[in-house]
């Protein structure tokens, strides 16, 4: 795995603002913060060998600079329970990417641990003119988008700051369990939200970061996918 500073320099070095999901969250890993297994296959073989690694079921996305909302482009496949599946899926990214951009540079295609579905959150970092880096925190889907139900604090947090960003958003009460559901791993996302703040205070040079969307767990969370946007 290479260090946080190798990727920033190899960002830098190739002009790239965006870094790669699999930069992104191999930073992110380096701090603490869960993210799905991954690896990374140039050949659809690669990717059987690489499948066989994780282990079923799977997500497989395409890896390119080139590519920023992957899902729009036919760029992710999930649940893939076979190696026939792997094989054709990598197939399809590739076809589907092209179709849509011919010249878009392919890094590969990453094999990921499918997280399964649980209550998603989201966290993010921004880099405020005024006040500098600066952390958010949501219920992911409508909650976001549409009802705009976020918290924001200047980093870096602290533990309490931390849980205040959880308890103080409106959907908070879907996090402590409704209907039978159980609740979610409050503490899991404290930590997260800790380790990004601490990401972001030693890099100044990350301009934004979205870890979107988180799977929360009874016990744990997992991010499914992660942005870093530099300076
Ligand atoms: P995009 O670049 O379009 O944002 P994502 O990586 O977010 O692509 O993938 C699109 C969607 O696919 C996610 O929002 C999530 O619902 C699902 N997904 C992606 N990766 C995984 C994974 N490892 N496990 C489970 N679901 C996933
Ligand atoms: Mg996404």
């Amino acid at each position: 795995m290479s260090s946080v500073a190798d990727i920033f320099e190899k960002a830098k070095a190739e002009n790239r603002k965006s870094l790669l999901e699999t930069e992104a969250k191999t930073i992110c890993a380096r701090y603490g913060i869960p993210v799905t297994e991954f690896m990374v296959a140039k050949t659809a073989e690669e990717a059987v060998k690489s499948a066989e690694k994780i282990g079923y079921p799977l997500v497989m996305k395409i890896v390119s600079p080139d590519v920023i909302h992957k899902f729009d482009v036919g760029g992710v496949m999930i649940n893939l329970r076979t190696s026939k599946e792997v094989k054709s899926a990598f197939k399809k990214i590739l076809d589907n990417v092209k179709n849509h951009n011919p010249n878009a540079r392919i890094a590969g295609v990453t094999v990921q641990e499918l997280a399964p579905e649980s209550t998603e959150v989201i966290v993010g970092a921004i880099k405020d003119p005024q006040f500098g880096q600066t952390l958010m925190f949501g219920l992911g889907g409508i909650f976001v988008e549409i009802l705009k139900d976020v918290t924001f604090r200047i980093a870096p947090v602290t533990e309490q700051e931390a849980k205040e960003m959880i308890t103080e958003v409106k959907a908070y009460p879907l996090l402590q369990g409704y209907r039978g559901q159980p609740p979610a791993d409050a503490n899991a996302i404290v930590h997260i939200l800790l380790s990004t703040s601490k990401l972001v205070m030693e890099h100044p040079e990350i301009k934004e970061l979205d870890l979107n969307p988180v799977m929360v767990y009874q016990k744990g969370a997992k991010t499914v996918d992660a942005r870093i946007i530099l300076e």
